[in-house]
């Protein structure tokens, strides 16, 4: 069977992409699985720079085709921060996800309600002969002071669908998985990944 080695070191999205992509006959691999540690520095410009820099050195380093992803969340209240530095967006050395959530709540404090937002992933999918694809997704909600749920990670328990009256992290995985951004992007990269493996 054709393998997909899934090119993050993020156990919220390996989990979150096993789920998605579970109906493919497709055998997916993690950097774990096959004993890779590799830490890509994130510093391109853009989620597309990121994404494709990612799929393309886990693939170079282990030969598998590799799916990358960079997401992040913008809040229009604050032109668009933390984008693409969502996995970095706080003060303090070692910071943890409600580190960073907490940064966030206290930049927007003074700010309008409400808080709308949305997050953005881009997929890349790199093939050991250098080639790279990609695909997007945004979901859209807004941020609230308070943290409701448990499930996901990141920025999930502060993130309202306000249509759905739940936060992210009140949604079961299935449901995320069927409106996030990833899983949004993962529908339009099943194309590519359909041209890549045949009609798998
Ligand atoms: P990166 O794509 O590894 O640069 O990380 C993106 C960062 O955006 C994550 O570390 C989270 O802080 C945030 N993020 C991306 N997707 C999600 C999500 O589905 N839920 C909550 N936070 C997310």
């Amino acid at each position: 069977m054709n393998k997909l080695l899934i090119a993050t070191n993020n156990k919220g999205k390996v989990i979150e992409l096993q789920e998605i992509l579970k109906d493919l006959n497709i055998q997916l691999v993690t950097p774990k699985d096959i004993n890779l540690v590799l830490d890509v520095i994130e510093d391109g410009k853009d989620y597309q720079e990121n994404a494709g820099k990612k799929a393309l050195e886990f693939t170079q380093a282990s030969g598998y085709i590799s799916l990358a992803d960079d997401s992040g969340l913008e809040v229009d209240a604050l032109n668009s921060a933390p984008g693409l530095y969502s996995a970095r967006y706080s003060p303090k050395p070692n910071a943890t996800d409600k580190d960073r959530r907490m940064y966030l709540l206290e930049n927007l404090k003074d700010k309008p309600k409400p808080w709308k937002a949305h997050f953005h992933a881009t997929i890349a999918i790199a093939t050991p002969n250098g080639d790279i694809e990609f695909a997007e997704g945004n979901c859209y909600g807004e941020i609230i002071p308070e943290e409701r749920g448990t499930n996901g990670f990141g920025y999930d328990p502060i993130f309202l669908f306000p249509e759905l009256g739940k936060t992210m992290a009140e949604l079961d995985s299935e449901h995320k998985n069927r409106i996030s951004h990833r899983a949004l992007a993962m529908m339009n990269a099943m194309p590519i990944l359909r041209k890549i493996f045949g009609n798998e």
